[in-house]
């Protein structure tokens, strides 16, 4: 695949369909790589890389890099295009300045969870069958693929892009997903003990923002946390009061926008399932104003920008289950 995308790559900038690509670049280790900006076929062959372990989305990136001159090739997977069509959907980025180009996603692999099974030094990872082989500075060692998935793809909503002008490889289908189970869990928790969860959760919270800064919903040019007159702005939470609002407040925000795409749970260095909150959103949107999956069009309303004289109030005369 990884060769693939790189002559795609270096075709698209021969022929001047794009003048620039977003994709992945090696860091320090083989499970370290950040999104990059390549704009020479030299460039793509000494670090364009895609693998196991390229899970970001590049999306949020096109806000800023759709508005630059010239055209910019993006690589998406199935779960990255939701969140491209939801920003051209809230005309964030000039979607005519970005050639899509669609390819497979995961499942990818989280680095954490092989780090958790004291497998260090890594240097190299295959998966064979279904066993990963991993190469270390200690020698090899393996453990089943299946345990080091990245949480976000172990909930896959989808493998069908919903937006692409090429492909590389087949379109997928969206699919009966597991992603509400926990939420379920947790609503049938006792109140004391869905309080009792969040706290210990976001007790962990170090106000790195990270969380923010990923999201593909969160692309506010001034945003409230970053305003000093607000008393909310960026540091680090001082009481438990600080440590709920700021993810009440961003939970909030990005309702009704939130393409449930996982990223602020995969960058956050606290372990904080923060998409248990978004998908709780999600679920409640579904069972009050109908089925609705933000990202999945560019057209049509969302349900918590469409009055209509039918809605419910959810947190006043609503009943769950009662007409
Ligand atoms: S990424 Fe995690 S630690 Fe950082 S602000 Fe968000 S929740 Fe807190
Ligand atoms: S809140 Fe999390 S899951 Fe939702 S769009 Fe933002 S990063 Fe993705
Ligand atoms: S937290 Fe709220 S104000 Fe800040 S970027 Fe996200 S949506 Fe915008």
């Amino acid at each position: 695949m990884q060769e693939a995308m790189i002559n795609k790559a270096k075709q698209l900038l021969a022929d001047g369909t794009v003048n620039r690509v977003i994709g992945w670049k090696k860091g320090e280790f083989v499970y370290d790589i950040t999104p990059a900006i390549f704009e020479t076929a030299e460039e793509l062959d000494a670090d364009f890389v895609y693998n196991e372990f390229t899970a970001a989305n590049v999306s949020k990136y096109l806000v800023k890099e759709s508005k630059k001159e010239g055209k910019i090739l993006a690589f998406l997977k199935p779960c990255d295009t939701y969140s491209l069509n939801q920003l051209t959907k809230e005309h964030r980025v000039n979607r005519d300045n970005i050639y899509v180009v669609g390819i497979p996603g995961g499942p990818k692999l989280d680095a954490e969870k092989i780090k958790a099974k004291g497998i260090t030094g890594i240097t190299g990872i295959k998966n064979e069958n279904y066993t990963l082989k991993i190469e270390t500075v200690y020698g090899e060692q393996t453990m089943p693929f299946y345990e080091a998935i990245s949480d976000k793809c172990a909930s896959c909503k989808s493998k069908k892009h919903v937006t692409y002008d090429e492909l590389i490889g087949e379109d997928g289908d969206v699919l009966e997903s597991n992603r509400f189970d926990m939420v379920e869990k947790l609503e049938n928790m006792t109140a004391q003990e869905r309080y009792d969860f969040w706290r210990a959760e976001l007790s962990k919270c170090i106000r790195c923002n990270a969380c923010r800064n990923v999201c593909p919903a969160c692309t506010c040019e001034k945003c409230v946390f970053d305003n000093p007159e607000s008393g909310v702005e960026n540091k680090a939470a001082s009481n438990s009061f600080e440590e709920n609002m700021f993810h009440i407040i961003r939970a909030f925000h990005v309702a009704g926008r939130c393409t449930d795409c996982g990223e602020c749970s995969r960058v956050c260095p606290q372990n904080i399932p923060l998409h248990l909150l978004n998908r709780k959103f999600i679920k409640d949107i579904n069972s009050l104003y109908g089925e609705y999956q933000a990202g999945e069009d560019t057209t049509t309303k969302a349900p918590l920008n469409a009055y209509t004289t039918d809605d419910c109030e959810a947190s006043i005369v609503h009943e769950r289950g009662v007409e």
